[in-house]
């Protein structure tokens, strides 16, 4: 398959997401990384960026609540090439109204291999690694190749 890249900047466009029960989980990490986490631009679906721009003092774009859309508009927006990674702590004990745009959500991650992070020790391995302070080039799949044939 032929592949495209997409430059990743310094500065990174980080969307976060927590679901209620890892809300706490989320703000304590993103407390303990805020000196990293304010180089960046912060996007985040609504009641994790109220919560986090409250607690944190940083500017962080809000969504729409993840149940209500923001899910889907990261998702948007990844596709878009206007998000580079996401830190998404989904609740593995928790059936949620939202369930399928979360599956999609974690399948556009995939399919535009941005780094993801769904848990805390990912999300610790990522802050810190020296790829978050240089230029990174993702490559993709380029499925629009193929697509193309359909049009024949
Ligand atoms: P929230 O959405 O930040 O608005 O709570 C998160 C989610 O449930 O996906």
């Amino acid at each position: 398959m032929q592949t495209k890249t997409i430059k990743m900047a310094v500065k990174k466009r980080i969307a976060l997401i927590a679901h209620d029960n890892e809300k706490k989980d989320l703000l304590e990490w993103a407390k303990f990384n805020k000196g990293s986490l304010a180089k960046h631009e912060l996007i985040a679906t609504g009641t994790t960026g109220a919560i986090l721009e409250r607690e944190l003092g940083l500017k962080i774009n809000k969504l729409k609540s993840g149940p209500l859309g923001g899910d889907q508009q990261v998702g948007a927006k990844i596709a878009n090439s206007e998000i580079d990674f996401l830190i998404f702590f989904w609740d593995p004990m928790q059936p949620q109204p939202h369930d399928v745009d979360v599956k999609a959500l974690l399948r556009i991650a995939v399919v535009y291999n941005i780094p993801a992070a769904c848990n805390r020790a990912s999300a610790d391995f990522i802050i810190s690694s020296s790829m978050m302070t240089e230029e990174y080039e993702r490559q993709i799949g380029d499925y629009e190749v193929g697509r193309g044939d359909l049009l024949k």
